[in-house]
């Protein structure tokens, strides 16, 4: 009889399992893919983005949902701990813009392999190609788990380590909420995070393929600004995508009830005033040149047509015949190239889900449940959701630590 089953072998699962079995515990892992860490080997585009470097009492700014109910986890195993407990196996990481710290090989699958390292060491038994169908109570205690497949494993202990919704090919399905569930859980709605974004505007469908890089945007819900970062973006056939869309989706609410705006700066390192100079810069070396030759310094070529189009100025003008009026027109809309957001993405295509187990039924410093004795919930399953940077498989990784070693100690 397993001392500790673990539900799920990602990111969370991995890193419970590890910590239960380095406190001397018989441990299993049920994973219904056929192998470990599915979806940790295609983060971070197939580098994984394994945690931020970020000074570890910062972290938290980065978790937008639900930050609090991490101090405890992140105070117990933070990005030192993780990063010092990987390049013991062996895996070199380096560390890059935005603190984003990945393996030196830049293969996900590394990362896999060091947690494959750890689990051997420790004699963690893997069951592949099954999974809990559900999980048995006794009394309010766990007492057992059964799977797909109609095998019965009797224990007293059970880390829930099976994702979110999103990226469901990699196993994540969203079947972890249902066995919660079942044992009288909350479920807070589960909705896309880091997701793309759809634009009503048809024209950022032409801008498909187009990267800006050091952009400024602004976020706003009915008017109102509700997020601002600065970075990297990508237009798409339907819409936005990249690292500071993704950000800003985590603020998104509903659509249908309110209106959201997203803003560019297309230069933000020049105030109104720079830029001017800059563009009566630009103008002055395309004096007699048609308007729409005179900008290529501006903006990247396959945005110039967009930014003639929506400056209203006639693109066959002479640069010497643009009026003052015009010229302002122009420094406008590049200080707040604007759009709305007509949806988000679906949650199959974000990269972490928003909602998940309601955190008050969890006991933040243990990760145990606080309706059912002995079933502990780590990662993505909870209701909680980072920006991109590495924060979320941090919180995988401190939240299945806490997990494994509270479900090996029992009651802390
Ligand atoms: C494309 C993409 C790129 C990403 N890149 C990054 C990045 O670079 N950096 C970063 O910090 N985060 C990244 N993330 C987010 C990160 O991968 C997740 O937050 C993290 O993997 C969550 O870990 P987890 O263990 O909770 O869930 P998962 O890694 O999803 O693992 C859950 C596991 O449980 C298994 N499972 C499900 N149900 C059952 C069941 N009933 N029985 C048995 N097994 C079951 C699944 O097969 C799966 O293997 C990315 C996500 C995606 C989709």
């Amino acid at each position: 009889m397993p001392e500790v089953i673990v539900a799920g072998g990602g990111a969370a699962g991995m890193m419970a399992a590890y910590a239960a079995a380095e406190e001397g515990k018989d441990v299993l892992i049920i994973e219904k893919n056929k192998m470990l860490g599915r979806k940790v080997r295609i983060t971070g585009k197939g580098r994984c983005n394994v945690t931020n470097s970020a000074p570890p009492d910062e972290m938290l700014r980065f978790v937008p949902r639900n930050s609090r109910f991490l101090i405890s986890s992140f105070k117990r195993f933070n990005n030192t701990d993780l990063m010092n407990l990987l390049e013991n196996t062996g895996l070199k990481l380096k560390t890059e813009r935005g603190g984003r710290v990945f393996p030196q090989s830049d293969k996900a699958v590394d990362v896999v392999n060091a947690f494959m390292k750890l689990l051997s060491k420790e004699r963690v038994r893997v069951l592949i190609c099954d999974e809990v169908r559900e999980i048995k109570v006794n009394n309010g205690s766990v007492c057992g788990v059964t799977t797909k497949k109609g095998r019965t494993f009797l224990t007293e202990k059970v880390i829930l380590c099976t994702g979110g919704k999103s990226y469901p090919l990699t196993g994540s399905d969203g079947s972890g909420y249902m066995l919660a569930q079942q044992l009288g859980h909350s479920i807070i709605a589960p909705k896309p995070a880091l997701v793309p974004m759809e634009t009503k505007e048809s024209w950022a469908a032409e801008l498909q393929g187009l990267s800006l890089k050091n952009i400024g945007i602004r976020l706003k819900e009915n008017g109102k600004k509700i997020y601002d970062d600065f970075g990297e973006m990508m237009f798409t056939h339907f819409g936005i995508t990249g690292p500071i869309v993704l950000s800003s989706s985590c603020h998104i609410g509903d659509t249908e009830k309110n209106t959201y705006s997203f803003e560019i700066d297309l230069k933000p390192a020049l105030d109104e005033k720079q830029l001017e100079e800059r563009i009566l810069r630009d103008f002055s070396e395309s004096l007699n040149k048609n308007f729409e030759n005179s900008l290529s310094k501006l903006y990247p070529q396959k945005l110039i047509p967009v930014m003639v189009r929506l400056s209203g100025i006639n693109p066959y003008k002479k640069v010497n015949s643009v009026t003052r009026e015009e010229r302002r027109k122009l420094l406008k809309l590049t200080k707040c190239l604007a759009f709305e957001i007509k949806c988000l993405r679906p949650i199959e295509e974000a990269i972490v889900t928003d909602g998940g187990i309601d955190t008050k039924e969890i006991n933040p410093s243990t990760m145990e449940s606080r309706l059912v004795k002995g079933l502990y919930f780590a990662g993505e399953i909870i209701d909680v959701a980072a920006y991109t940077g590495g924060y979320n498989l941090q919180i995988a990784f401190s939240t299945g630590y806490a997990a494994g070693k509270s479900a090996a100690k029992g009651k802390e």
